[in-house]
């Protein structure tokens, strides 16, 4: 039988099956929470650092004090990564507002709630990587920047699992949301870019989507492969006339869009500059310079 894997719950290593926190936590009763997901790559957590800065951010714009510090938390996913003898993980970090009593108010949760889940999942098939996906634009507005905005990697995520929803009974692969303005803001759990005469453009902040570590990392190589890379507002036409599109993700990594409401994006096939920036995404990946090394 296979070894189980443990979960880190508040400093303490439990058993897969048995890792519990209680009904009480307001993470579960509210969604009141932060989390990341990370990634392991042949012993390297890639961009770890900035990871935790995000979760820390985020924290920090919902008033939600954690208990360790970044050094700490940082250890505690390695740890939990060496104890589960892993190289190569997907890694979930998990910090609630703890245990409160039913009412909603966060004071009434005297200590944050610290998980960290690292396990091994089929994530984008290479199928997907290959021929492309399937996109919908749906009827789900990406909550907006004076909302529950995706801005902040809360523990909130009806926004997105409604429009996944809508991609899942339409047949398609993935949602892609606007926001109030009909701008595109972004996938359900990836950022969005397009390729348009020569650059590579992405929809800023304003429009409520997360500023995706896989995004920071498209922005920053693509003017090193010759392409112009800006954040600019984009409209489902300039979705739908682009030479190329593709999402953006920890999960996803970089994957081709070739349809979007039946409208086929460029030739319907994954563009030259989409796959360039997946090769150089790869290696991108492998680099220990750019990750947090698991065993010394
Ligand atoms: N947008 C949303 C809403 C997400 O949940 C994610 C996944 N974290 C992303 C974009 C992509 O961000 P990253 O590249 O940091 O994984």
């Amino acid at each position: 039988m296979e070894k189980e894997l443990f979960v880190y719950v508040d400093g303490k290593f439990q058993p897969k099956s048995e890792a519990k926190i209680s009904v009480y936590d307001h993470g579960l009763l509210y969604g009141d929470g932060v989390f990341e997901g990370i990634r392991a790559y042949n012993g390297y957590v890639f961009k770890l650092k900035e990871h935790i800065e995000r979760l820390y951010r985020s924290a920090g714009v919902i008033l939600l004090d954690i208990p360790i510090s970044r050094q700490e938390m940082i250890d505690a996913v390695v740890e939990t990564l060496r104890r589960n003898n892993l190289r190569d993980s997907y890694i979930r970090l998990v910090v609630t507002r703890g245990v409160g009593d039913l009412g909603l108010d966060p004071r009434k949760c005297r200590k944050a709630t610290i998980i960290v889940i690292t396990d091994v999942i089929r994530l984008t098939d290479d199928d997907k990587k290959e021929k492309g996906m399937r996109a919908l634009f749906v009827w789900v507005k990406r909550d907006s920047v004076d909302a529950t905005s995706h801005e902040v990697k809360s523990l909130n995520y009806m926004n997105s699992i409604l429009a996944k929803i809508e991609a899942n009974n339409f047949g398609c692969d993935e949602a892609i949301c606007l926001d109030r303005d009909g701008h595109v803001s972004e996938g359900v759990a990836e950022n969005v870019f397009i390729l348009k005469d020569g650059s590579i453009i992405t929809p800023p902040t304003s429009t409520g989507t997360l500023i995706g570590i896989t995004r920071d990392v498209v922005l920053k190589m693509a003017p090193k492969l010759g392409y112009t890379a800006l954040e600019m507002d984009i409209t489902p036409t300039d979705v739908f006339t682009a030479d190329e599109a593709f999402f953006t993700g920890t999960a996803a990594e970089i994957v081709p869009i070739v349809e979007v409401n039946k409208r086929m994006i460029g030739d319907g096939k994954p563009g030259p500059v989409t796959k360039r920036l997946m090769q150089e995404f790869e290696k991108v990946i492998r680099d220990p310079k750019e990750g947090t090394p698991i065993y010394k």
